[in-house]
């Protein structure tokens, strides 16, 4: 860029044709070149600026074509508006254009252009070039200056730039239109007159430092040989605006004015106010970034230095600015980062690269360690020189820490997830999975890597019943619907298949912020083999239950025992079917010895099961059940182990009901032989006794007087022994009589059967002074004159095994269907290890000396008891006394006594 100066003193030439010679002049004074074309593209004139761009003579300028010094392309669109001619609206009249230098330089410049017209003839173009670069120093001026060119004097007073030109007096010869704008002037006021009082009286005052402004001013002419420059500012006042002004001024040293000087005054108020916003911006970024506490912020020197350092940097870094400002920046960097050149590589890299990030450990002050995330910026200037670097670095020891102790969560949450024997699934409300783990993928068979895809519905799933189940009606559906979580939701997929698989499905709410369901949390169970295990179980009840019937039915069938076997074995074989799982398909045979029963048609029924035993006694027992070939499941077996097992205990149950029956069938025999025995014995005996007895009496009627003592008493003996034995031999009978001699049951009173008995012991119950006590005595089912035997048996023994005056107590209480009689009396008692034996016959505890007796009473009443239905006991203790008690049915229909 030429300074003006030197510009104007270097070239003395004007411009012959054209703008007078004040505009000349001016011309000349602008930085810009000003030239003029004729209408075939001529020049016919140009400034000193349009001669130092192109460096051609001015003498070879003139006459040239414009092409001389402008690039084919710009001289092409250069004739294209020269051609157009008087149509100027619409024009662009400011275009780039390069200028070739004489010696083969281009130069980038504007051009700004304007046609003129004289009297209406199309005379040409004027233009103005600037080169690019330079524009800024040309501050506010309008495009549009050279606009409406009729003389340069409209040039100049349209453009923004306020010119004075003042004579070698410095008296005012000449102000354009912007400075009486400018400055609040008119220029009738002001021309001819003095420059320097003008000043004084109006101008200084207008400036915000009038004293600065007016000396600056006033020393130019003083000294008229300089060339000055300032920037000055105008206050507002009614004739003007506040603006900045620069001030440019240089004396005029050739022409009519030569020795005065042109002041020019440039508005730069738009650049002063981008000037304080840049300063005011820069002045907010500094507090700005001082006050960024979590990063550091700072600037270093093309050589890694620090430039500049901010709180941040302090507060993270540990060092203050007057410690770390002039450091390399490799301070920051590790042993380790530094031995590996770290810091410089990567000051290297933001240089090619423009800038870069980083994450790594960095050093503290105190040489602790922190983790840093780090953009480095190169800093070019305008030409691409680098000036340095910014460098922001943030403290991420936490972060890093927190996102560490995230991730790890995340990935054990993950394992977990994955590992999880439990399908969990996250559906949204649209029923698309959020997110899934592979078991549930693996548990609705899609594979992993579509379940992103999966969406609620794809599959088919059935409820417990095996019913479709909608996807309205599952539970992910459910949890949206209610907002509250699903539990055990049983759901059956593919039940048509080998493989059912049975499902627990719980879902709960993810709700949102306003605690509405967002998602759902789904987990699923496979169950299928519980449920598998819960059936057998169930089903294993229900056998069980079925067996227990079977046996109770069998139980109680058998245990009436009173009906024909025919008709016991034809009731069971009826029921027995009905505890198998094809009750109406099931035939039974039950065979015992010669007598079988069957269902109705069991021949014809095929796949059969069977139980044999046999009786202690051989009889065989045999069991069969069958079914029809056709069952519902054909393929099945036919009977369960259950079943097996169940008629094996079912024919040991029949087995132990007969082996019972013929025990006691063999019994009953045993006892009618003994009883035949006993009785024929007995009844035998009576008559040699009878004739002992006889011969014995004849003996002691005929020869009694010719014993002598010993054989009276012998005689004595033998009567004695012979009517013992007859007592023995009636008693035995009367035992052997009991079952085939009683007579049928009856209703018996008790009270009536006492008092015979008392009537018959009469005189002994008078001898022996026996007390005798009775309570009412109830009425039974019984054979009267057996009982009659019992009571006096009974009664005569309280007596004998008594000891001074007998006490003899009776009384009955009832007991369910039975009444117990009871006989108690004060007696000698009897030790309890012989109270079973006593009620066997001949069976005594005492001597004949000491108490008379045959030892067959009490063996007489337990049969009659046992007759009857009943049992007999006795409660003792040595000289306590005893109570013998028997039970007898309650006469039918009659509750009481
Ligand atoms: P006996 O004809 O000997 O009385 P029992 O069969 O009537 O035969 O009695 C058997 C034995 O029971 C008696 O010998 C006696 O020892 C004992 N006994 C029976 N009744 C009583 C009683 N009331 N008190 C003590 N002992 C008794």
């Amino acid at each position: 860029m030429s300074d003006p100066g030197e510009r104007v003193g270097s070239n003395s030439r004007t411009v012959e044709e054209g703008p007078s010679r004040e505009y000349r002049t001016l011309a000349d004074t602008l930085e810009d070149g000003v030239f003029q074309l004729d209408a075939e593209g001529r020049f016919v004139a140009v400034t000193d600026g349009i001669v130092d761009r192109t460096g051609y003579a001015r003498d070879d300028l003139l006459g040239a074509h414009v092409s001389l010094v402008v690039r084919e392309t710009d001289t092409e669109r250069l004739e294209r508006a020269l051609r157009s001619r008087l149509e100027s609206d619409g024009d662009d009249t400011t275009q780039e254009v390069v200028i070739e230098t004489v010696e083969g330089d281009r130069v980038r410049c504007e051009l700004q252009w304007s046609r003129l017209v004289e009297d209406g003839t199309f005379e040409g173009i004027v233009g103005v070039v600037s080169e690019v670069d330079d524009r800024t120093g040309a501050g506010g001026r309008s495009e549009s200056i050279w606009e409406r060119y009729e003389s340069i004097t409209s040039v100049i007073d349209d453009a923004d730039v306020g010119v004075f030109i003042l004579d070698e007096a410095f008296d005012i010869v000449w102000i354009d239109e912007t400075i009486e704008r400018y400055f609040g002037l008119s220029r009738d006021d002001v021309v001819g007159r003095d420059k320097k009082t003008v000043i004084e009286e109006t101008i200084r005052d207008r400036f915000a430092d009038p004293d600065a402004f007016a000396e600056t001013v006033r020393a130019t002419y003083d000294d008229n040989t300089y060339v000055e420059q300032f920037e000055c500012h105008i206050t507002a006042g009614p004739d003007r605006e506040e603006r900045w002004l620069e001030h440019r001024s240089k004396p005029i040293e050739s022409g009519r004015y030569a020795g005065g000087r042109v002041e020019l005054y440039y508005d730069i108020t738009d650049r002063k106010e981008s000037e304080r916003a840049r300063r005011e911006s820069e002045r907010r970024f500094r507090s700005l970034i001082d006050a960024v506490e979590e990063y550091a912020i700072f600037t270093l020197d093309p050589d890694g230095r620090l430039a500049s350092w901010n709180e941040g940097g302090e507060r993270i870094a540990g060092y203050d600015s007057s410690q770390i400002l002039g450091e390399h920046v490799s301070v920051f960097y590790t042993d380790e980062d530094r031995a590996n050149e770290v810091p410089e590589r990567q000051l290297a890299r933001a240089r090619e690269e423009g800038s870069i990030e980083d994450e790594g450990w960095r050093v503290r002050a105190d040489g602790s360690r922190f983790w840093a995330r780090v953009t480095i910026t190169a800093i070019r200037d305008d030409d691409a020189e680098i000036q340095g670097y910014a460098k922001i670095t943030r403290d991420m020891t936490e972060r890093r820490e927190r996102e560490r102790q995230l991730r790890r969560e995340r990935d054990l949450t993950e394992r977990i997830l994955e590992t999880s024997p439990v399908g969990i699934a996250v559906v949204n409300s649209d029923g698309s999975t959020s997110r899934a783990n592979e078991r549930m993928a693996e548990l609705l068979s899609v594979p992993a890597s579509e379940m992103s895809g999966y969406s609620a519905g794809q599959r088919e799933m059935f409820d417990a019943n095996g019913e479709f189940l909608p996807v309205e009606r599952r539970p992910a559906s459910r949890v949206f619907e209610r907002g509250a979580p699903v539990y055990d939701q049983e759901i059956l997929l593919s039940p048509a298949t080998e493989r059912r698989t049975w499902l627990s499905v719980n879902a709960t709410p993810i709700t949102d912020d306003g605690g509405s369901p967002e998602r759902a949390l789904v987990t699923a169970t496979d169950i299928t083999d519980l449920k598998k295990l819960a059936d057998r179980r169930k089903r294993e009840l229900q056998e069980r239950e079925k067996e227990l019937a079977a046996v109770r039915l069998a139980t109680d069938l058998l245990e009436t025992g009173d009906q024909p076997i025919e008709t016991l074995l034809r009731e069971f074989v009826t029921e027995l079917p009905q505890f198998f799982k094809y009750p109406e398909r099931t035939g039974a045979r039950v065979s015992v010895g010669q007598h079988v029963a069957a269902t109705d048609g069991f021949d014809r029924i095929l796949p059969t099961i069977s139980a044999r035993t046999r009786t202690d006694t051989g009889t065989p027992i045999t069991i069969e059940i069958g079914t029809a070939a056709s069952t519902p499941e054909p393929d099945a077996e036919p009977f369960l182990e259950e079943e097996r097992e169940l008629i094996e205990t079912l024919a040991t149950l029949v087995r132990f009901h007969f082996e019972r029956q013929e025990y006691i069938d063999e019994l009953q025999a045993e006892t009618r032989r003994l009883e035949q025995f006993a009785y024929a014995a007995s009844h035998d005996l009576q008559e040699p006794l009878r004739m002992v007895s006889s011969y014995l009496q004849l003996l002691e009627r005929r020869y009694g007087d010719e014993f002598d003592d010993d054989g009276e008493e012998f005689i004595g003996y033998a009567v004695d022994g012979a009517e013992r034995m007859r007592d023995m031999i009636d008693g035995l009978l009367a035992y052997s009589r009991v079952e085939t001699r009683g007579d049928p049951f009856e209703r018996v009173d008790l009270d009536a059967v006492l008092d015979d008995v008392l009537l018959d012991l009469e005189r002994r119950i008078a001898e022996t002074s026996t007390e005798i006590t009775a309570t009412e005595l109830p009425t039974v089912e019984g054979d009267a004159s057996q009982l009659r035997q019992v009571f006096q048996n009974l009664i005569i023994n309280a007596i004998e095994y008594s000891e001074d005056i007998p006490q003899v107590e009776i009384s009955a209480e009832r007991s369910g269907d039975q009444w117990i009689v009871s006989i108690r009396d004060e007696g000698i008692g009897i030790d309890p290890d012989e109270t079973d034996r006593i009620f066997e016959v001949f069976q005594r505890l005492h001597s004949r000396e000491t108490h008379a007796g045959t030892g067959i009473g009490l063996a007489l009443c337990r049969r009659i008891v046992e007759r009857h239905g009943g049992e007999i006991w006795v409660d003792s203790e040595p000289d306590q006394g005893s109570t013998f008690s028997f039970t007898l049915p309650a006469a039918n229909g009659v509750g009481g006594s």
